[in-house]
């Protein structure tokens, strides 16, 4: 894969755990600056429901709330990142990494990650969260027993994760309030536009 010129469009590593927040908060970052979403979960469900070869053994695993094998998430975010790599203004990667390994080979085989964005909240909200989304969402891990299993891969996990990266790290409250979440989430990607292109970065696409 030709490496993506990371001067010219950055990649923001979106993360928190389950029902923190992530995906709403890309998505009015999309819908502003243009950026491209791509959500691992989102992805892996699609495949999922391609019924393809790497599938097949995904569905159990997601189901027992487990990470799957970073080679099957690794080879998906490669093709969503080179099918959009021209038009896109940067990307953010919603849900990856989720283990140490995780970010080492994403840097290794993708690019090197511009900022990380860590959505923080506490485990009890996290529970409300998801099972509030529950009975709606249609999604076979949303129920209680597979999201204490979730919860409990993200916690085991995450710590190692940010620890790897002090100084690319930015945290940002889930307590806060809708308002202040998406400002914090806006300077950290606001921050990452160079000089010269920073009109791009700012111009509101719609
Ligand atoms: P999410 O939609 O982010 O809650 O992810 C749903 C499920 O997809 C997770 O519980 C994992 O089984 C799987 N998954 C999502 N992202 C990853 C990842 N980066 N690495 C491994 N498995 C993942």
């Amino acid at each position: 894969m030709a490496p993506i010129d990371t001067s010219k469009k950055s990649i923001v590593w979106v993360l928190g755990g389950p029902g923190s927040g992530k995906g709403t908060q890309c998505d009015k970052i999309v819908a502003k600056y243009g950026f491209t979403h791509l959500s691992t979960g989102d992805l892996l469900r699609a495949e999922v429901k391609s019924g393809s070869e790497r599938a097949k053994c995904l569905t159990a695993i997601m189901e027992r709330g487990e990470l799957v094998p970073n080679e099957i998430v690794l080879d998906l975010l490669k093709e969503a990142i080179l099918a959009r790599a021209e038009e896109s203004k940067g990307f953010l990667i919603d849900g990856y990494p989720r283990e140490k390994s995780q970010g080492i080979a994403f840097e290794e085989n993708i690019a090197p990650v511009s900022v990380i964005i860590y959505f923080e909240a506490s485990s009890e909200t996290l529970t409300q969260r998801l099972l509030g989304r529950a009975a709606s969402s249609g999604r076979a891990d949303d129920n209680e027993e597979t999201i204490k299993l979730r919860l409990k891969t993200f916690l085991d996990n995450n710590d190692l994760v940010l620890a790897q990266y002090p100084d690319k790290l930015r945290r940002v409250s889930s307590h806060s309030t809708l308002f202040g979440r998406l400002s914090n989430f806006q300077l950290a990607v606001c921050s990452l536009a160079p000089p010269s292109s920073s009109r791009g970065y700012h111009k509101a696409t719609k």
